[in-house]
């Protein structure tokens, strides 16, 4: 890897600003889901072991540069100082008095976390002063251990490179990027992408790179599916279709099929005759093929068939990607299409395939299905590993130094 690595920097005794992805959701001052903090402690480790003074920051939440409690970092203060069985100081603020008499009391091997960094609106902006503070707590060490947020350029993930002496990628940022890195520059094949989700509009960049790097299949499902199967002259009732994106889908499946790669659209699935649920009132669910699909019915699942047939095509795969479900996952019975995706890649992981599933929903399906150790890699970014993937150059690791 051309960028340094933490483990280039000789941390003894030094204070290094660790940039983390700590957005994690939060519930009456509890942290819901820590998959996010388990995954920085690595470089968190790696770095007390070797006697630096630990400054964490990260983001949480949108609280448009206002001070507002319920997006404190203070929760994953304690969460994290449970999990590493160490104490974890918090400072009050990012930056100003608040953070530096905190810095100034660290000792060797100790660890800070420092509020919020979107309490002040210059973060976004990447605002020199901001990141020029931000550099000032430490001793000219920057480590970025937030691939989550390496596609935006904020004071925190590129302006504050400008400062330090050492900007490093922290060891889940360097997991990521070989990882990530490997797939994009090298995969083998047969290479199948496993796309779902909402939208069209967001990873119609993904789809041409994924086209242009020669994915041997594309899996398409979720309500992005409908997009697909209108602008082939489906009806589609009431599942959510993006309008404007039908002319786009025709284009997509006709550079998929001019180079020679070939995308599966779902055959049948789960439907509901209102998309709205009525409070109080049970769902009631049927699977249907696409084609008896009637002007009411709104799509909410990929159907037994359509698993089947993803599931077939996975079987000769030696590299999947995985991002976005095959359904509204959040509402049972509509997450069997994604939990039976996360069995099936997890499947072919076991038959040696490497396995990345990125996004939220799809990293949550795994879990949910207790596959996530059979997972060759869970990114931990969702835009990031997508816009990755689409063969951008993420601004966060950019910035970093050269080896
Ligand atoms: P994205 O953020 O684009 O990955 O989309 C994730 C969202 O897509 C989830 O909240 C799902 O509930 C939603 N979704 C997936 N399939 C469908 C569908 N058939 N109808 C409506 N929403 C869906």
């Amino acid at each position: 890897m051309p960028k340094l690595s933490i483990r280039d920097l000789n941390l003894k005794r030094k204070r290094v600003f660790v940039r983390v992805d700590f957005n994690v959701p939060i519930k009456d001052r509890a942290v819901e889901d820590d998959t996010r903090i388990r995954a920085a402690i690595p470089t968190i480790n790696y770095a007390t072991e070797r006697s630096a003074r630990v400054i964490l920051a990260s983001h949480l939440g949108r609280p448009k540069g206002q001070r507002v409690e319920k997006y404190s970092l203070r929760p994953v203060a304690e969460h994290l100082s449970n999990l590493i069985e160490k104490p974890v100081a918090f400072a009050d603020d990012c930056v100003g008095k608040a953070a530096e008499s905190k810095v100034e009391s660290l000792k060797d091997g100790d660890v800070l976390l420092l509020e919020n960094l979107r309490f002040h609106p210059e973060e976004e902006k990447n605002d020199e002063e901001l990141a020029r503070q931000l550099a000032s707590l430490c001793d000219g060490l920057y480590v970025n251990d937030a691939f989550g947020a390496a596609h935006r350029a904020h004071a925190s993930t590129v302006g504050i490179t400008k400062f330090v002496k050492h900007a490093a990628a922290g060891l889940l940022m360097e997991q990521e990027l070989e990882y990530l890195g490997r797939v994009i520059s090298e995969p083998e094949h047969p290479f199948v992408a496993i796309l779902g989700g909402a939208k069209v509009s967001d990873k119609i960049a993904v789809i041409n790179a994924l086209i242009d790097r020669k994915v041997d299949k594309l899996l398409i499902g979720g309500a992005m599916a409908y997009t697909f199967l209108k602008s082939e002259g489906f009806t589609v009732g009431k599942s959510l279709v993006e309008n404007d994106m039908l002319r786009t889908a025709a284009e997509i499946e006709k550079r998929a099929k001019d180079e020679g790669v070939e995308l599966l659209l779902p055959t049948d699935h789960q439907v509901v005759d209102s998309y709205e649920p009525v409070k109080g009132q049970e769902i009631v669910a049927k699977t249907i093929p696409i084609e008896f699909t009637n002007a009411g019915h709104a799509g909410m699942d990929i159907g037994a068939e359509t698993l089947t047939h993803f599931a077939n095509a996975l079987q000769d795969a030696r590299t999947i990607i995985w991002n976005g479900p095959m359904g509204v996952f959040e509402e049972p019975p509509f997450d069997q299409g994604t939990i039976g995706i996360a069995h099936a890649v997890a499947d072919a992981a076991d038959r040696d395939a490497t396995v990345i599933v990125g996004g939220g929903d799809s990293v949550a399906a795994v879990r949910q299905a207790g596959v996530a150790d059979r997972i060759t890699h869970i990114s931990t970014g969702g835009g990031a590993t997508l816009e990755f993937l689409a063969g951008e150059e993420l601004p966060g690791v950019a910035a970093l130094s050269e080896k």
